[in-house]
């Protein structure tokens, strides 16, 4: 957490003095569009066209980097069906020297996953590993937003190898997104969850992202339903259940709820977004978003060369920082709001803030 901190300051020191360039603290690859499933909240599956960069390719714009990436996150489509996803992992690992591997992966194929994680974080001990499967409801709910008999069952055998392996820079953790097919069951979903013992627990809002291709799906809960799983989320991520979660996390955590409450009671931003700046994603196809949720093309990393800093820092990445900065779009995504939060001076500040006010019970 410390080289994390320090890496986001030099990142501000770097921003304030205009002349230097700065790169993101945190970048998201989607490695494929693929997916074994066909989930009711998310239509990546089902979208074309399939374009996959290769390892050499992925090793080529981690060159052009040329710099540390603190935080990385892999996804899809689902990650681990890419038969060389430890090779593209591995070279990240080699090039940019992360200190947070985030994956996320559906959880339906427990040995390549327990094998692959096996194998980086046993060479690379600097970075910390953190794979979140994602558990959306107990048993035959899960199935049935899954679309898949029997895909709960794998992710629990998922869970139970990975929970078997004992490097200390490997994490395991569950998020559950909180959509119109589970949200009645929030409570016990909660509960289960948190019994496993993963290292970590994140509920999420359903939203309709741009890369999930899921606009007009009807999964997002109305406002008062939003704020009032939000207050939920908030309580829980207060209390001591799950033994394993570090008080810090949890704080982070509630500091995440506690904006993303703020967000949806406003219905716009409630801290400035660094869309594009702070943070990024890398498509499949190549093509730099700022964000996951609007599609704000930076540029096409094949087109470019596979010249990272030539999309990064161009006249049209440029125009869309500006355009971002000034848009009235909002979003409650984790990986958004986390880099928003952690990018603020007052991060430290609120956190002890959030901290005051559990203990006074306001969030009870
Ligand atoms: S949500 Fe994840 S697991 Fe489900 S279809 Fe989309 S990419 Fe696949
Ligand atoms: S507020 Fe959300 S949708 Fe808008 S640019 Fe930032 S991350 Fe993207």
């Amino acid at each position: 957490m410390i080289g994390l901190l320090s890496r986001i300051a030099s990142f501000k020191i770097g921003r304030a003095i205009k002349s230097i360039k700065t790169l993101p603290i945190s970048l998201a690859f989607s490695v494929t569009g693929r997916c074994n499933l066909s989930c009711k909240t998310c239509n990546i599956w089902n979208s074309e066209p399939k374009e996959e960069l290769s390892p050499g390719e992925y090793r080529d714009i981690f060159s052009s980097i040329g710099g540390r990436i603190p935080w990385l996150t892999f996804d899809g489509g689902e990650p681990f069906l890419r038969q060389d996803f430890t090779e593209i992992v591995a070279g990240a690992c080699r090039l940019l020297k992360p200190r947070v591997v985030n994956i996320a992966t559906n959880g339906t194929l427990p040995e390549l996953i327990y094998g692959s994680i096996r194998e980086i974080a046993g060479d690379f001990p600097a970075t910390q590993f953190i794979v979140n499967l994602s558990i959306d409801g107990i048993g035959e709910r899960h199935d049935y937003i899954r679309n898949k008999a029997g895909s709960f069952s794998k992710v629990r055998e998922t869970f139970n190898k990975l929970r078997t392996i004992k490097e200390s820079n490997f994490s395991l953790g569950i998020n559950t997104t909180v959509s119109a097919y589970n949200i009645d069951y929030l409570p016990d979903i909660l509960r289960y969850c948190v019994e496993l013992g993963p290292d970590s627990y994140l509920m999420e809002l359903a939203e309709e992202r741009e890369m999930f291709r899921n606009s007009g799906s009807g999964i997002c809960l109305d406002q008062k339903k939003s704020i009032d799983a939000l207050k939920f989320m908030l309580k829980e991520a207060g209390r001591s259940s799950g033994k394993r979660f570090s008080a810090l996390t949890r704080l982070i955590r509630s500091r995440y709820y506690d904006l993303a409450r703020g967000v949806i009671e406003k219905q716009k931003r409630t801290i400035p977004c660094l869309g594009g700046t702070a943070f990024g994603h890398v498509f499949p196809n190549g093509d730099i978003w700022c964000c996951s949720v609007k599609k704000r093309v930076m540029g096409n990393l094949k087109e470019a060369g596979y010249d990272f800093k030539k999309v990064w820092h161009s006249s049209q990445s440029n125009r869309l920082r500006r355009e971002i900065s000034s848009a009235n779009c909002f979003c409650v995504s984790a990986n958004a709001v986390y880099s928003n939060m952690l990018c603020r001076i007052c991060f430290l500040p609120q956190l002890v803030q959030n901290y005051l006010l559990w203990k006074t019970g306001y969030f009870k």
